[in-house]
């Protein structure tokens, strides 16, 4: 190959770069990002950055801390709109085109909105921008931050403004934060966190609508706010990519290896994958080391010998978050079946097992990282439920 473009300026598009000139590829490097920053990290936005801790250069990702090092064509600032598969050309919102002969889609996803969002003093947070403009809002001292979503977003975001000392209240549809990526317990666990540091939680019930100053909820309450932040997940950034003949359902669909057609591959939360360490079934993940592995992936994968069959990409699914002083790891993925392992979730100081069908499947570990790591290598070896009791239990 001798010319490759990748679509999205951020952690899996630069990871891909970088893996590309480390597996000593020479030759042009288009990367488009429609954001007008060098890329950043996004985790810090809900922490440090949002804590007021962090300046913005802190942010820059190390890959691109010199921007002229990988010798990178860079066109930031300007969205891609079109692919012609075809003609294998990427249209540009400026009226130009890029062609290339190996493309990487890293477009990553964006905010579900609610009507509000358009109103002042309402937020999203994805962005560098996003979180500048509610920083700023914080520093303003608000009267009260109405989070709406319990999950990711949202429960960092009421952990931090806590922080910074601002009243909260935090809305979430289901009967448990996070529960789309914890069992029921350990999403209570995050519940009684979030109260015993004075945020009132509001669990199964809805937003009806969002007007200034006000968050109407089904249960007929209403929430007096003058800041509210909407987290209430994000939808794969596709939109550039319909006619083109690729298949787009919930993500850009990619075989085992994650191509999406020849020459082209998509990594990172954009991508949607059949996953082999799980029966092959179709995963989507939106997590920063995934979009890490995979874009450093897919760099290889365009690059190897067309007549290889290379090993499929199987990851263990990973994430992280940081909320008041606890760590929450996972490795794997969650079940309602948990087995408590070591300490109690009371202390909030544990570990537990998740199992399906008597398999050891994921691992959650609450304020012990050397457990975290270890049930993550446990899994990515293949380990038995009794091997991950007598490695991890106490
Ligand atoms: P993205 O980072 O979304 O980047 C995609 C880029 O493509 C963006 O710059 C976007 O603007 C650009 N783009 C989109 N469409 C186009 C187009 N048509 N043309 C050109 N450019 C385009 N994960 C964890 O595991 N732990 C954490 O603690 C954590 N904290 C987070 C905190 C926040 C506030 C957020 C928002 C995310 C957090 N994540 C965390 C998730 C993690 O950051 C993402 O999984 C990761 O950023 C995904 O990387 P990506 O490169 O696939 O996509
Ligand atoms: P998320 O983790 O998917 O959580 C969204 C939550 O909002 C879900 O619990 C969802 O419930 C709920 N919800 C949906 N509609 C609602 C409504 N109308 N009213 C009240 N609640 C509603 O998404 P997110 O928190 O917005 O995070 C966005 C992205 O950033 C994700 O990709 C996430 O992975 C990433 N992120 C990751 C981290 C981390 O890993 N530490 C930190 C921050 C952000 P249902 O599921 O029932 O719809």
């Amino acid at each position: 190959m001798e010319n490759i473009v990748i679509v999205g300026a951020s952690l899996a598009g630069m990871q891909a770069a970088q893996t590309l000139r480390r597996s000593d590829y020479e030759g042009a490097l288009v990367v488009i990002g429609d954001e007008p920053h060098y890329p950043y990290d996004r985790p810090p936005l809900s922490k440090q950055y949002l804590a007021g801790e962090w300046d913005d250069e802190k942010l820059r990702l190390r890959a691109a801390a010199d921007p002229a090092e990988l010798g990178i064509d860079w066109r930031l600032n300007t969205a891609a709109t079109s692919l012609d598969l075809s003609a294998s050309v990427v249209g540009l919102d400026d009226g130009s085109e890029v062609s290339f002969d190996g493309l990487i889609i890293a477009t990553g996803a964006s905010p579900r909105s609610l009507p509000g969002v358009e109103l002042d003093g309402v937020h999203v947070l994805r962005t560098l921008d996003d979180a500048k403009n509610l920083r700023h809002h914080f520093d303003a001292k608000p009267n009260r931050v109405c989070v709406i979503g319990a999950g990711f977003i949202g429960a960092e975001v009421a952990a931090t403004a806590r922080e910074r000392d601002l009243d909260v209240t935090l809305i979430e549809g289901a009967s448990a934060p996070m529960a789309r990526v914890l069992d029921t317990a350990a999403g209570m666990a995050i519940a009684d966190l979030h109260r015993t540091h004075g945020v009132d939680v509001r669990l199964g019930t809805g937003v009806s609508s969002i007007g200034e100053g006000v968050v109407a909820l089904s249960d007929g309450t209403v929430v007096e706010a003058d800041a509210v932040v909407v987290g209430i997940g994000v939808q794969p950034a596709t939109d550039w990519l319909e006619g083109s003949g690729l298949e787009l359902d919930n993500g850009v669909v990619c075989d085992a290896t994650c191509l999406a057609a020849p020459g082209v591959a998509a990594a990172g939360d954009v991508a949607r994958w059949p996953n082999q360490r799980f029966g092959g079934a179709l995963t989507r993940v939106e997590q920063w080391d995934n979009a890490v592995d995979q874009g450093a992936y897919v760099a290889k994968r365009l690059l190897a010998d067309p007549d290889d069959q290379p090993a499929p990409f199987a990851p263990v699914p990973w994430f992280w978050s940081d909320q008041y002083d606890r760590k929450i790891q996972l490795a794997g993925v969650p079940t309602e079946q948990a087995d408590v392992v070591h300490g109690t979730i009371k202390e909030q100081r544990f570990v537990q097992l998740y199992l399906d069908d008597g398999e050891f499947v994921g691992a959650l570990a609450w304020n012990r990282p050397r457990q975290a790591i270890m049930a993550r290598q446990l899994l990515e070896k293949g380990a038995t439920i009794d091997e991950a009791r007598a490695e991890l239990g106490e």
